[in-house]
């Protein structure tokens, strides 16, 4: 009952910021500035601090326990295994979703677009093989305190299998960490109370800053990537609710929405993991070591949205150009749109950095970011609630297959 109730004040607050936000766009657009820097700005900054200020604790403490509590390493590298080839697999899946809409619908092809003017300067994105190579971090405390969230689940994965190795000797350690989760997730139901607002100032901001004209110009590519979202979120993980975890697909939207609102107020599905941690424990029945591990792993690796607006932006950016892409060209977008997805930091925006790198594969022009930048911002909402759903939805499926959903059900909510 609680629970509902914060979730219509979460959509509540999303509902009225777009009308807000939309309301100053068309009629009193000299009065955005101030009421964008003085209410709107700090709302949203200090809801994202607050939830952000939890994460890395989060992640370290839920990790550990996630590796601890799944017990002997063969049982984690089986669920381990499952959870990565669920993320390649769907992340695949979903690139060709995006790819085919993109071919029959054309968006590139709906409007004369100002090519010579676009523009993009080329923020250095994280290379992919460097984030990989990179992943064993030389110093912990380093990697927590910036935040690299592969660095941090690997120093947790070992530290759990170090305290799975030494048993009796370091209970009072799992112990503490265990105190320490029950902390953060204490913390992440205080500082949702203030997500109405937060979700308010967010929404009022991306929607009074880009309006109606970005989003008239651009109908046809928004529209396909909407779509795309959509298909993949009923078909893929709707398939995988009922056929992967025989469950009803329509249980697990519904209770998993709050989380989808708070990614897609935030933009990032780092920011939101501690939420969407929390309602696939409590609310669709996740065991916390299973939700511990695959949740954070997928909200820094998992980006089937990303790879959705990759796949319709590449071939969108090649008919607007003028370019047809041959079928290996084609290969190589899904090939490094899946690693663009991988080394996509769970933040807002980068996707569209990372856009850069398939781009580049196949001598696309760069400056094509240009035409979808305007945009973006409101797509980055919705990726950001798929991307996060794709966590959950594996969640779900690897708790059913091994068989502990029921039994720790119970022990979650103790
Ligand atoms: N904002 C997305 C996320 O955090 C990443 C992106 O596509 O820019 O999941």
């Amino acid at each position: 009952m609680k629970k509902t109730s914060l979730t219509v004040k979460v959509l509540s607050g999303l509902v009225l910021g777009a009308i807000v936000g939309l309301l100053i766009n068309l009629f009193a657009p000299g009065a955005f500035e101030n009421l964008n820097t003085y209410l709107f700005v700090p709302l949203g900054q200090i809801f994202l601090s607050l939830i952000k200020m939890l994460v890395v604790p989060l992640v370290l403490f839920s990790i550990i326990l996630g590796t601890t509590g799944l017990g002997d390493p063969a049982k984690l590298g089986r669920i381990g295994f499952k959870t990565i080839a669920y993320f390649l697999v769907t992340t695949t899946i979903a690139i060709l979703i995006g790819l085919g809409l993109a071919a029959v619908i054309k968006p590139g092809l709906a409007g004369d677009f100002d090519l010579e003017n676009a523009s993009f300067e080329v923020e250095e994105a994280p290379a992919v093989a460097e984030t990989l190579l990179n992943i064993i971090p030389a110093n912990p405390l380093a990697a927590m305190t910036e935040g690299n969230m592969l660095q941090i689940i690997v120093f947790a994965v070992f530290v759990g299998l170090a305290l799975t190795a030494l048993g009796e000797k370091t209970r009072g350690v799992v112990k503490l960490i265990e105190q320490g989760n029950e902390i953060m997730m204490y913390l992440v139901g205080l500082v949702m109370k203030f997500a109405p607002y937060g979700t308010f100032g967010l929404i009022a901001t991306a929607v009074g800053s880009q309006g109606f004209s970005a989003m008239k110009a651009m109908g046809s590519y928004m529209v396909v990537i909407l779509a795309a979202l959509l298909i993949h979120a009923a078909f893929t993980y709707g398939g995988t609710i009922a056929f992967l975890a025989k469950k009803n697909p329509i249980w697990f939207f519904k209770k998993f929405a709050p989380a989808m609102t708070v990614a897609f107020s935030t933009s990032s599905s780092t920011a939101t993991l501690p939420v969407s941690m929390e309602v696939a424990q409590r609310d669709l029945g996740v065991p916390k070591p299973i939700s511990s591990f695959v949740q954070p792993l997928g909200a820094t690796i998992n980006m089937d949205g990303t790879a959705i607006m990759q796949g319709v932006a590449t071939m969108f950016i090649a008919q607007a150009y003028g370019v047809d892409l041959t079928a290996i060209e084609l290969a190589t977008v899904v090939l490094t749109a899946v690693l663009a997805s991988i080394g996509t930091a769970g933040v807002p925006g980068v996707g569209l950095i990372m856009l850069a790198m398939v781009l580049g594969s196949v001598n696309l022009p760069v400056a094509g970011i240009g035409l979808v930048i305007g945009i973006d911002r409101l797509l980055d909402m919705t990726r950001t609630a798929i991307n996060i759903s794709g966590d959950a939805a594996c969640a779900v499926y690897v708790a059913e297959t091994e068989g502990k959903r029921v039994l720790k059900t119970e022990e979650v909510e103790a």
